[in-house]
């Protein structure tokens, strides 16, 4: 890609209300642009972010044997006055009406949608378990929308549900979605803390928080200094020195940012809205369900948050948005423009995916913007480039070094 043609529009300074070093740098490297309070428009590299999180996500659903789908995001009142939550929900729920005066809302989530969905075509233990997933976006209004993705009033989410004919094929699950978490997490780079949790305005029985730790989160964990022991404050109501409820340790508090979360739903929806099956011995049950979700947005905000300076990202490996930045630091020397120009083939031609920085802009602007963009494989082309060498910088170790342009593909 040459990057004057691509819409990255990086800025000095951040917008004023970014309090966190996450949102000031996905304003500045031209990944977000706010639209109003909490809504915010994805620009060409922030979306290919998300992709790249999008798929990583799918890859590790599918492979444990779950299947995407779409729902709608306009959902029919109908569908939340038979859950209850209509009533319940409060003002977080983004509500309309259509021209005939019918309530509608803005999905916040779906249980409903997809328990409507279930209910309707699956009546036998035969045809469970199911796992049903859907990459979506989805509308809570928020009383604080802040920190850029990190609380949004429009987001964009992954949703699983599974349903299952007993408790213990929930719990086999349960732990098989727990193990795509960790790989999914791991694979975005994130290092990430398990905790206990309430099931709060979902409901449910069991719950667990998938939390990167940060300074900025909203959230206080507990943790045990010597076992594994680990919950949400709101859950524990534990504090900093006090005894671990497992092994009498110490417990500490750090702050976290809630990435994904797990809930065994137990017979909550499928109760209410009848989604019954017939068990191996005739008789009829309500599906036991769980749910599970993960900030898309969020995560890329928290992969920021973890990856970066103040003034520069450094992009995890299965989220760089290209695999290696050329630079050639004047645009008016020729031998720097051939040289860069066919190193960038060459590469391209290799299946690399390239950004060649073919701006007329000064050297200092053309490397801040580079910092900001966060591309961990850097190639410099500048003086040397007249005896054929470039300056080869991988930004994960901080390793320069001048290397002839044709050895080059080795050293990537
Ligand atoms: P929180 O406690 O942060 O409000 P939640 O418990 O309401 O989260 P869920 O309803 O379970 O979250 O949503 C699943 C995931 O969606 C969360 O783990 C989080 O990563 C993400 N998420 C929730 N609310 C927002 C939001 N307003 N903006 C961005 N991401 C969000
Ligand atoms: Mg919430």
């Amino acid at each position: 890609m040459l990057q004057s043609l691509l819409f990255v529009p990086t800025l000095k300074d951040a917008p004023k209300d970014a309090e966190v070093k996450s949102h000031r740098l996905m304003s500045r490297s031209g990944l977000i642009k706010q639209t109003a309070s909490g809504i915010y428009t994805y620009l060409p590299v922030g979306y290919k972010i998300i992709k790249k999180i999008e798929n990583i996500i799918r890859e590790e659903l599918d492979m444990i044997g779950c299947s995407e789908l779409l729902m709608p995001a306009l959902q029919p009142s109908d569908l939340w006055k038979e859950s209850g939550r209509w009533d319940k929900y409060g003002p977080e729920l983004m509500r309309l009406k259509d021209r005939k005066e019918r309530d509608f809302c803005l999905g916040p989530t779906h249980e409903e949608v997809i328990t409507d969905v279930v209910r309707d075509h699956i009546n036998s233990y035969k045809k469970l378990p199911i796992g049903l997933y859907q990459i979506q976006t989805k509308f809570r209004d928020e009383m604080r929308p802040r920190f850029g993705l990190m609380r949004g009033r429009e987001f964009i989410m992954k949703d699983l549900y599974t349903f299952h004919e007993s408790e213990e094929d929930l719990d086999v699950w349960y732990k098989k979605v727990t193990q795509a978490y960790i790989n999914i997490f791991n694979r975005c780079g994130l290092d990430i803390k398990i905790v206990a949790s309430d099931t709060g305005q979902i409901g449910g029985d069991e719950a667990d928080e998938f939390m990167v730790m940060s300074e900025v989160g909203e959230d206080t964990i507990t943790y045990c200094m010597s076992c594994s022991y680990a919950a949400n404050q709101e859950h524990s109501g534990l504090e900093e020195g006090d005894k671990c409820p497992l092994c009498g340790g110490t417990i500490k508090t750090a702050k976290g940012i809630e990435v994904g979360n797990i809930f065994k739903l137990g017979t909550k929806y499928s109760e209410t809205m009848g989604a019954k099956f017939l068990n191996k011995d005739g008789q009829q049950k309500a599906m036991i369900m769980g749910c599970y979700g993960i900030g898309i947005s969020r995560t890329l905000m928290a992969s920021v948050e973890q990856h970066s300076t103040e003034d520069a990202i450094l992009w995890p490996e299965e989220l760089k948005p290209f695999d290696v930045h050329i630079i050639p630091v004047n645009t008016k020397d020729e031998a720097q423009c051939k040289l860069a120009d066919s190193i960038y083939k060459e590469l391209l031609a290799n299946g690399y995916q390239v950004l060649l920085d073919d701006r007329q802009e000064r050297a200092g602007s053309k490397f801040k913007d580079a910092d900001l963009i966060g591309i961990p494989v850097r190639i410099v082309v500048g003086k040397n480039a007249v005896d054929g060498n470039v300056e080869f910088l991988n930004r994960n170790d901080g390793e320069k070094v001048l290397v002839s342009a044709e050895d080059i593909l080795k050293y990537i």
